[in-house]
């Protein structure tokens, strides 16, 4: 299984990542998500998103 080796994008993607903006289903807090927030999927806030790991 080394499928992930295809492709060819050159090699620097480890710049800052693309971040968007949410409002925490949780706590109704503005946020930034690393990833496109869909329509009708609760997005949490890092502190909610920990709790709900934890907890
Ligand atoms: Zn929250």
């Amino acid at each position: 299984m080394r499928d992930f080796n295809r492709g060819g994008q050159g090699g620097k993607s480890f710049g800052p990542r693309q971040m968007y903006k949410a409002v925490c289903a949780e706590c109704s807090q503005e946020c930034e998500v690393p990833f496109q927030p869909k329509e009708g999927r609760p997005v949490f806030c890092r502190n909610c998103y920990s709790k709900k790991k934890n907890g």
